[in-house]
């Protein structure tokens, strides 16, 4: 049993480093590191028990590389810095799910469920050590009682989201543990969990002065993010995102942690900060050593989707783009009238007969497809201010149907099920969180031998603040892509990436503090247009900021893409 990976379920495992008595052995599969003859579980219960383990002063430990359980004494001093992480936490957290019935499984004295309340949360919080709960119910006033998960017998389905901040290196075996979250989490739930990543370049560069790893004893499993996808897959998960989480703390706590791996440099260090009042000053750390990882909890209802968890920017801002700004975008793309070409260049030669275009805008593209001869054209946009200037710009038009309607569930392309010749969809699919769904209605809606276009944002390194805003949901790859695409039961024509010019300006956007695409950039990116088509019809890039794929619905997929679709859903 020890030899084997309790993340990944790899029998492949090497002895890595012993701590404080205790051998650990890590993953050859995933990097997960865990202690391969865990103390019974009373024993490691007892370490929690007392009020030292939140107040202690940090201590090495007479075997000489171990660390004493517990937070530092600064941890009620750090209230104001930990609750600024949790929030950050909830501004994701709250893209998954509206404020509803949380779960914090060791809440500890109560700073994420104070947060969380003055969101909007109903918190309920569990913990084994008595001071903390003691301190969560009578400093905090909160909802808080002595017990571990498996003993505290929620209800089925009771939460609408689930955290477990520092908490899952503390468990011997995460896969019980996080298998009881996703039962006491409603399908569709999320889970947040904040846990050390062993897999990461920094804590094996450490190996055993990694502090982490040092606490080995009270921390029994250090996933890496690859052992900890693998567990959540396993207990009925869907992996959305993550990001590496630093800490904020004064100089002084950093002193006193960098002395746990550094004694003389803190010895030499403490007194100079004290003299210069530069103890009190706070900074933040980052070493890329402990991951935030989110995901929904699978069921009949939720959503499913074809791509891994992308990378998330580490703070996402809530504020998105009024409808204004985004009809002010659109109206910019219409006048980068080269791009616009260039972009309807990709797919022409399939327009013909019934077309269907699912994200139609403000009609840019609609235009084009109407002079090039469609038959009928159905027009499918959700935004109103969107779906009003299409009205006064086509909505005479004979040839033309307008439905305000979202993906998966539109009636209208329901309506049209296997009469399509030709329906075109960019930059919508990153929006929609089950796009496979979503590629099956628009599937669904063509006719044998009848042609899907879909453009979507490609390069998930790219990912960041803008994606957030605009609300992507993930930028994609060759392969993600493709594996929609065939979900959906269509085979692809062809698949490459399109519009290398555009990746340099949507980096720096992305980088830069202001969140949108700005006219004049746009405008002289169009300049850029003319020379760049040319070269790239010739050259083909192997990357582009965006990928396109041509794909077709055979006679024989037809049927057995319309059977799985309704079988499945
Ligand atoms: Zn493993």
């Amino acid at each position: 049993m020890s030899a084997v990976c309790p993340a990944c379920r790899s029998a492949h495992s090497r002895a890595a480093m012993e701590v404080a008595g205790l051998p650990l052995r890590r993953c050859n599969s995933c990097a997960s590191l865990w202690v391969a003859d865990p103390p019974p579980s009373e024993a490691t219960e007892a370490l929690y028990r007392e009020e030292s383990y939140y107040t202690a002063e940090p201590t090495v430990e007479a075997s000489g590389d171990g660390i004493a359980p517990g937070y530092t004494g600064h941890y009620l001093l750090d209230r104001h810095n930990v609750e600024a992480k949790f929030a950050e936490v909830f501004d994701h957290v709250e893209r998954y799910a509206s404020p509803g019935r949380l779960l914090d499984v060791g809440c500890g004295p109560g700073f994420l469920l104070s947060v969380a309340r003055r969101r909007g949360w109903q918190g309920r919080g569990i913990d084994v050590n008595e001071w903390a709960v003691t301190y969560a119910r009578e400093e905090m006033g909160l909802d808080v009682s002595r017990a571990t998960l498996e003993d505290a017998g929620f209800e089925e389905g009771e939460f609408d989201a689930v955290t477990m901040m520092d908490l899952v290196e503390h468990v011997a075996d995460p896969e019980s543990l996080m298998a009881e979250a996703a039962r006491v989490t409603r399908p569709g739930g999320v889970l947040a969990i904040l846990t050390p990543d062993a897999g990461s370049p920094v804590s094996r560069a450490l190996g055993r002065r990694w502090p982490e790893a040092r606490r080995a004893g009270e921390h029994l499993v250090l996933l890496s993010l690859e052992g900890a996808l693998s567990v959540l897959r396993r207990t009925g998960y869907i992996p959305l995102g993550w990001h590496y989480v630093g800490k904020t703390s004064s100089l002084a706590t950093l002193a006193e942690d960098v002395g746990l791996a550094l004694p003389g440099l803190a010895r030499a260090a403490t007194p100079i900060l004290k003299r210069t009042g530069l103890a009190r000053r706070e900074l933040e750390l980052d070493p890329h050593t402990k991951f935030v990882l989110y995901a929904r909890r699978a069921g009949p209802r939720a959503p499913v989707h074809g791509s891994s968890p992308v990378r998330l920017p580490k703070r996402v801002p809530r504020a998105r783009p009024t409808e204004r700004a985004v009809l002010e975008e659109l109206r910019a793309l219409a006048e980068a009238t080269r791009l616009c070409d260039w972009m309807f260049e990709q797919f022409a030669r399939y327009v013909h007969g019934r077309v269907v275009e699912v994200g139609a805008g403000i009609g840019t593209f609609s235009r084009r497809i109407l002079e090039a001869g469609a038959s009928e054209l159905l027009l499918i946009e959700p935004e109103d201010a969107c779906a009003d200037e299409l009205e006064r710009a086509l909505g005479g038009e004979p040839r033309v149907a307008i439905a305000r309607e979202l993906l998966p569930d539109a009636p209208s392309l329901r309506a049209r099920a296997g009469q399509s010749d030709f329906v075109l969809c960019q930059n919508v699919l990153e929006h929609i969180e089950d796009d496979v769904a979503a590629t099956t209605a628009m599937a669904d809606a063509l006719r044998p031998g009848g042609h899907l276009t879909l453009l979507v944002p490609a390069m998930p390194r790219l990912y960041g603040t803008l994606d957030v805003v605009y609300g992507h949901w993930r930028r994609y790859t060759k392969d993600g892509l493709r594996s929609v695409v065939e979900a959906a039961g269509l085979e692809v024509v062809e698949l490459y990436p399109f519009n290398a010019l555009g990746i340099p300006g949507w980096w720096a956007k992305n980088r830069g503090a202001r969140v949108e695409i700005g006219r004049s950039a746009l405008r002289a990116y169009d300049a850029a247009v003319g020379p760049w088509r040319a070269l790239e019809r010739r050259v083909k890039p192997p990357f582009g900021l965006s990928l396109v794929v041509h794909a077709v619905k055979t006679a024989e997929h037809a049927s057995t893409a319309n059977t799985g679709s309704n079988g499945a859903r």
